[in-house]
């Protein structure tokens, strides 16, 4: 076995996944050795020794197998290639890279303006299955959308996306639009913001218009983004239905997102709710902590970056909320280190968000407290108190690591507002509870839930 059957392994898992995965996981791997048992394989860090073993390795093996490599097993080893970078600024691939990175929008430009003239309510090109990462958030909602581009109209129709903000809704539902077209340039897709609707449908009754009604009927594909918008809106409903049900009878696909499920959407018209549920509804959570690498390591990529990985996991583990603060965060970093021609680093990431995370001053801790009670239906007094039951210790330190976490308390400021003499008990706490975000998905949740309420 040679460096050339690793190529043809790469080359087949390369057909397998999507660019990004491919370019995250195995763009840095190289064949490192063999020695009639072990084949060894050289990768860049820990997260991707980490992905080839759990989710790839049988995949690997297969192919080696197939092409007659005789070996007992594949071994995954942290080694770096020979650096080609290194020298000043040089990390990033060109200078223009800063511009490109703040605004990736402006850099796909080009391509949807070409596209303005098949799709009068432009999709974004940058939307695309390619780019999007999948984790255990979004998988299902992920799933669902391929289906759609396979069969449009009939598989789940309508598809009903809902999670929390900048999870990836806009996104997905658009990569659906996106896909759809490539596949058949000639397709009517739609992407409308349900702002949009209401406001042309407004204007359409202000100026006595008679063309609205029929505005969207032709399309394939329509696509219409933050459904909750349309709360309130009784005429704008009436509207949207008679839109959805011609749609629908004609077997055209439709889409719609929203942040939070039909039955959540106040004043929603019960026969427009009933309609939203006839089709399927997925939701999005907020990514793991392995989604969140993936998406730093893959959008840091698309710069011409690699970050050190302590860099990578110090940014996925103190921005969990979402993704576009996630983006956000590492645009951040690399707009400081390109300016002053320097490579990220743990401590320049460490900085950054120290300084932005100097949170809202409004918010107390008592408030931290109060909802992390009420999050877990407690009363104050318990989460306070003496008590060691296992259902008031998590709360507690929960609120323990929220402290921490969001206001910057001092170890002995945290225990004493949760009423601890003892600082250490904190620091035990709030330990506990970084360790089982990664680990648990309940934890995580509860955190997440109760940090949006916090910052609601
Ligand atoms: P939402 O519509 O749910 O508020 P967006 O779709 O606008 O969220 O996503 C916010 C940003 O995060 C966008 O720039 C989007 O490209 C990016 N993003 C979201 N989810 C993913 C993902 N799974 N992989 C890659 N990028 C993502
Ligand atoms: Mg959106």
């Amino acid at each position: 076995m040679d460096n050339a059957v690793w190529h043809t392994v790469l080359g087949e898992i390369e057909l397998t996944v999507s660019r990004a995965t491919f370019a995250t996981w195995f763009k840095n791997t190289h064949f490192l050795g063999y020695d009639g048992g072990n084949v060894r394989v050289g990768v860049p860090n820990v997260f991707a020794k980490h992905q080839l073993e759990v989710k790839f390795n049988q995949q690997i093996v297969g192919i080696l197998k197939k092409n007659g490599v005789k070996f007992e097993s594949v071994e995954y080893i942290i080694h770096s290639l020979p650096s080609k970078k290194s020298t000043g600024s040089s990390y990033l691939k060109s200078n223009s890279t800063l511009a490109s990175t703040l605004s990736s929008s402006n850099k796909y430009s080009l391509a949807s303006s070409k596209l303005t003239k098949k799709t009068p309510h432009t999709l974004n090109r940058r939307y695309t299955f390619d780019e999007f990462i999948v984790g255990s958030g979004n998988d299902l909602a992920y799933t669902a959308c391929q289906a759609i581009v396979k069969y449009p109209g009939t598989k789940y129709n309508p598809l009903f996306v809902y999670g929390g903000v900048g999870l990836g809704k806009t996104h997905l539902i658009q990569a659906v639009g996106n896909a759809v077209l490539d596949k058949n340039p000639d397709a009517k897709v739609y992407y409308i913001s349900t702002e949009t609707f209401v406001n042309e449908f407004l204007e359409s009754i202000r100026f006595k218009k008679k063309s609205f009604s029929g505005k969207y009927r032709d399309a394939d594909v329509l696509i219409v983004d933050d459904m909750q918008f349309i709360t309130g809106k009784e005429k704008t409903q009436e509207e949207f239905f008679h839109t959805f049900n011609a749609l629908h009878q004609a077997n055209k696909q439709i889409i719609i997102s929203s942040d939070k499920p039909p039955k959540a959407i106040p004043t929603l018209t019960e026969r427009l709710r009933s309609r939203f549920e006839w089709g399927m509804t997925v939701d999005i959570q907020p990514p793991d902590f392995e989604t969140r690498v993936a998406i730093l390591q893959t959008k840091a990529n698309v710069s011409g970056v690699t970050l050190p990985p302590d860099c990578v996991e110090y940014l996925a583990t103190h921005i969990q909320t979402n993704i576009r603060e996630l983006e956000g965060g590492l645009n951040q970093l690399l707009a400081y280190c390109e300016m002053r021609g320097i490579e990220p680093d743990l401590q320049i990431a460490m900085g950054l968000i120290e300084n932005t995370r100097s949170r809202p001053r409004h918010i107390t801790p008592k408030q931290v407290i109060e909802r992390t009670a009420r999050h877990f239906q407690l009363d104050l007094d318990d989460i306070l108190g003496p008590k060691r039951d296992k259902d008031i210790v998590l709360p507690r330190q929960i609120a323990m690591y929220l402290l921490r976490s969001e206001l910057h308390l001092s170890f002995p400021k945290v225990a004493k507002e949760l009423g601890r003499k003892d600082h250490t008990t904190a620091i035990h706490s709030v330990d506990k509870i970084e360790k089982n975000i990664r680990l648990d998905q309940i934890i995580r949740q509860h955190v997440n839930e109760i940090r949006d309420r916090i910052y609601a």
